[in-house]
């Protein structure tokens, strides 16, 4: 049976590109896939400048919100990165086998850095890190949105360098594992949607919040008045709606749309019944961990004894077979 593994940053709050991506199909999974490991990958979230008391607030809600879309710690383990240290010794092993220039390549480093006046080292390394992450539990299939299949095949890399440079064929090469919604774009419609750039909607935001921020949101740019028939394969909105509303609702959507049948903000309130009829129960779930902070607790202390059993045997099989065990 294949192991899933899956971590997010936590960077900010979790929003609907990350839940429709992703984190929708890690809840999926675990019913398939009993022993799914999904994790809070904080080390990956201290590469850039940060405030720790945001940071250690971000920590807590990414847990928490984690559990109220859906992830069971009954069915799967759920932990903080930084609560199991072989992730970072891991890590270290796999940077001795990684090209600088791979690193160098990796668009994400590239578009974060170039930002930057000084770059932290740890920037660079985030995809070496990731690799750890997947590696220590072997896992072999990766439920991520598209913006890291270029970070996976760096993991595949990794493990198939390994595997040949220690003459064994000890770790799987993990494949990602995609939804037909794996790239959501911003309200902007400029770029990705992304914790790190506000231009998300948040899981727990309340139905006004959320008409808020999709009444003013980028649709097709060529329809500029109502009667303009509108083309729904380039609308934000209408991939939205291939997320929040049933097969039917979407066809009488598109139809609406291209005939011009009706204004951009008609369709808007159409979507909004969808998403908000999927995301109020896991804002009430939210809510009521907040009145019982001990569950978010107990499943990552469960959730990372779990993995420290795991990753502890994968570390004495990867010291034995690099030299690194006994001493003569
Ligand atoms: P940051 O801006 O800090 O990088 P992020 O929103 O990109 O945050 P990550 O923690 O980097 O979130 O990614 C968590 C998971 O969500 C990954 O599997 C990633 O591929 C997926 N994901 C992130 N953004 C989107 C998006 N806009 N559409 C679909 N999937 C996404
Ligand atoms: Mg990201």
């Amino acid at each position: 049976m294949a192991r899933i593994f899956s971590g997010i940053q936590p960077s900010g709050e979790l929003h609907i590109g990350n839940y429709l991506g992703a984190v929708k199909n890690w809840v999926r999974l675990q019913d398939t896939h009993p022993g799914a490991i999904y994790c809070v990958v904080d080390y990956h979230a201290i590469t850039g400048t940060y405030d720790t008391a945001v940071l250690r607030a971000r920590r807590w809600g990414m847990a928490k919100s984690l559990l109220a879309a859906g992830v069971d710690p009954s069915k799967a383990a759920l932990f903080m990165q930084s609560d199991v240290p072989a992730h970072t010794e891991l890590s270290w092993l796999f940077t001795t086998l990684t090209p600088l220039g791979d690193l160098e390549r990796q668009t994400q480093f590239k578009d974060k850095s170039s930002k930057m006046e000084s770059i932290p080292a740890g920037l660079l390394m985030y995809p070496v890190l990731q690799a750890a992450d997947i590696l220590l539990y072997r896992a072999d299939s990766v439920p991520v949105g598209e913006d890291q299949v270029q970070h996976l095949e760096l993991a595949r890399d990794t493990a198939r360098k390994w595997n040949a440079k220690f003459d064994q064929p000890y770790f799987p090469e993990p494949k990602p594992l995609l939804t037909p919604t794996r790239r959501i774009m911003g309200l902007d419609g400029q770029a990705k949607m992304s914790k790190s750039l506000g231009n998300t909607i948040a899981l727990h935001e309340t139905d006004e919040e959320i008409w808020a921020k999709i009444r003013p949101a980028v649709t097709d740019p060529q329809r500029v008045r109502k009667s303009d028939p509108g083309r729904p394969e380039v609308c934000n909105i209408f991939q939205l709606h291939k997320a929040f509303s049933s097969d039917e609702t979407q066809t009488h959507v598109a139809q609406q749309c291209s005939t011009a049948g009706w204004g951009c903000m008609d369709c808007k309130k159409v979507l909004l019944e969808g998403m908000v009829l999927e995301l109020t129960p896991i804002r009430r779930r939210s809510e009521e961990l907040d009145a019982e902070p001990a569950r978010v607790l107990d499943a990552l202390a469960d959730g990372a004894a779990t993995a420290r059993a795991i990753a502890g045997e994968t570390m004495r099989e990867v010291r034995g077979y690099m030299g690194l065990d006994v001493l003569a």
